[in-house]
């Protein structure tokens, strides 16, 4: 069984073969605490020639575990969930410490998703069956969902632990095998689990980490000729840029991009549910999440009672060290992440936004070292950078609106389309506004649901292809369609 290694000292190597080596020319990168700053832990920095070592790992691991029962490859799935339950305290105080999340949300929301996702692809290893169609009569044809091959898969920093079981999870229960690039500033809990797998007993190769940086470890996956697909959750800059990459040998792409979320509360809304509800939406995981809330419309019959009672929420929430108990909201990620959502509270101001609360890092002499922003509450124009532009923060937009096509048209008038909310108690509204809004998930009464069997993924700039469930399986397999003479008499097509 794991050991249960303190988060103070973290494997900090990168894992190919089945062993945690250096990179080959010994590089390493700092990884800090965000709420400090200070130094944890130098891990190494995959480059290029690492990230071939492991392609190379990966295809050799390929035949035997493609070839494996399915139900083999699910048990050691399910043994990994059994074993993050068992090192669930560690996993979630390394989590806070390398991201920020603060430990309420890593012990209650991060690592049981996490292994309820790995349970859940456990599962479904020997579930997800081909198919047979109904052709003319004399033939059999029947589709094999074949594994696609080595999968490259890139995960950024907002939630390292759970992103990756969203993509090892379908990927290892499909027959893949994985090279998987977390961010390097959050490589920390990514390491503990391949020291996870390694003690349940996935074989040397199916999994291989290589934690480095996007330009160079990132784009040797993205170009590698030998990696079949490439799996992507990042910005959509980045995932434009992967998808040039993939030109190279045609790999598949699936791309988990950014997000604007209109959250929009009606006048018959039940107030107490939606405020809580959308200070949930944002300011959750300090609003650094692709799904987040973060443009408000609010009815203008309730906008000044909504506005009035979540300002005191937004204003009672207690920052604090990720890891004390109690504290609600930790520092943003990184202090390159900090400073640009300063920057945007700068360009709200510029643009004549008004800031309602927030829109600057905290006063509070403790928290003077991290990365940390108040949660930032500004009435803006829809027509603004600030309601386009994804912030990535503790950072909600409000905007008003008399009719529900204004609403409508507000709610789409961006290049996202990833997920988006409504609260209202008029179940025909609730419909023809879930059916309307151009966005890959809604959420009705409620916000940021997600299950590992309920399609995760969006439209236009927010990318293509789905994360969980059987939409998962399918992004990891290619159909093979198979025909089979049993009876048919074949009419020569060259009459001689
Ligand atoms: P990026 O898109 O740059 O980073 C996401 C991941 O992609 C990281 O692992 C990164 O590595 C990697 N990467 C970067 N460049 C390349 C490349 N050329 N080829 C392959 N992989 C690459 O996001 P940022 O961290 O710069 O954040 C900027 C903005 O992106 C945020 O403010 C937010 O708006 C959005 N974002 C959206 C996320 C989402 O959940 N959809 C997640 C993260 C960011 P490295 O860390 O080394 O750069």
């Amino acid at each position: 069984m794991p050991g249960n290694r303190t988060p103070m000292t973290p494997q900090t190597k990168l894992f190919i073969g089945g062993a945690f080596v250096d990179a080959l020319d010994g590089a390493t990168i700092a990884t800090l605490n965000p709420h400090d700053n200070s130094p944890i832990a130098d891990v190494a920095e995959a480059k290029a020639a690492d990230v071939d070592r492991a392609v190379e790992a990966a295809a050799k691991a390929f035949p035997a575990w493609s070839a494996m029962a399915a139900m083999d490859r699910g048990r050691l799935l399910l043994k990994l969930a059994d074993a993050i339950e068992a090192d669930a305290e560690t996993l979630a105080r390394l989590e806070s410490l390398d991201t920020g999340h603060p430990l309420r949300d890593t012990r209650g929301l991060d690592v049981p998703r996490t292994a309820v996702t790995y349970r859940y692809f456990g599962g479904m290893a020997d579930k997800f069956e081909g198919t047979v169609v109904p052709v003319e009569a004399g033939f059999l044809n029947y589709v094999l969902r074949e594994p696609v091959g080595v999968v490259g898969q890139i995960v950024p920093w907002n939630f390292p632990l759970m992103f990756t079981s969203w993509k090892m999870g379908p990927a290892l229960a499909a027959g893949c095998t994985v090279v998987l690039k977390p961010s390097e500033l959050t490589p920390l809990s990514t390491l503990r689990i391949a020291e996870l797998m390694r003690d349940v007993g996935f074989p040397a190769g199916v999994v291989n980490i290589v934690p480095g940086y996007g330009a160079t470890a990132g784009q040797r996956l993205v170009d590698h000729p030998e990696v079949r697909k490439i799996a992507f959750t990042g910005s959509t800059a980045i995932g434009r840029s992967v998808v040039r990459g993939s030109a190279g040998n045609l790999k598949k792409v699936q791309l988990e991009l950014g997000g604007k979320g209109a959250n929009i509360v009606f006048d018959d809304a039940n107030l107490a549910a939606a405020v809580n509800g959308a200070a949930f939406a944002i300011f959750h995981n300090q609003g650094q999440a692709c799904i987040a809330g973060s443009r408000l419309l609010l009815h203008e019959k309730i906008a000044d009672e909504f506005l009035d009672r979540f300002l005191k929420l937004a204003r009672s929430i207690r920052l604090g060290d990720p890891l004390a108990e109690g504290t609600e909201m930790g520092p943003l990620t990184s202090r390159m992440h900090q400073q640009r959502v300063l920057d945007y509270c700068a360009v709200a101001r510029e643009e004549g936004g008004e800031i309602l609360t927030g829109g600057r890092a905290p006063d509070d002499p403790a928290l003077s070292k991290g990365c940390y922003v108040e949660p930032t509450v500004v009435r803006a124009d829809p027509g603004s950078r600030v309601c386009r532009e994804e912030v990535f923060g503790p950072f909600v937009t409000v905007s008003t609106f008399k009719t529900d096509e204004e609403a409508l048209a507000i709610a789409n008038g961006t290049e996202y389309g990833l997920g988006g909310g409504l609260w209202t108690s008029n179940l025909q509204r609730a419909h023809r506004f879930a059916k309307a809004m151009i966005s890959g998930m809604v959420w009705v009464n409620c916000y940021k649901r997600v299950n590992p069997g309920s399609p995760f993924g969006g439209v236009h700039a927010s990318g293509y292809g789905r994360e969980m469930g059987f939409e998962a399986m399918r992004e990891y397999t290619s159909p093979k369609s198979i025909w089979v003479n049993v009876d048919a008499q074949l009419p020569p097509y060259y009459r001689r």
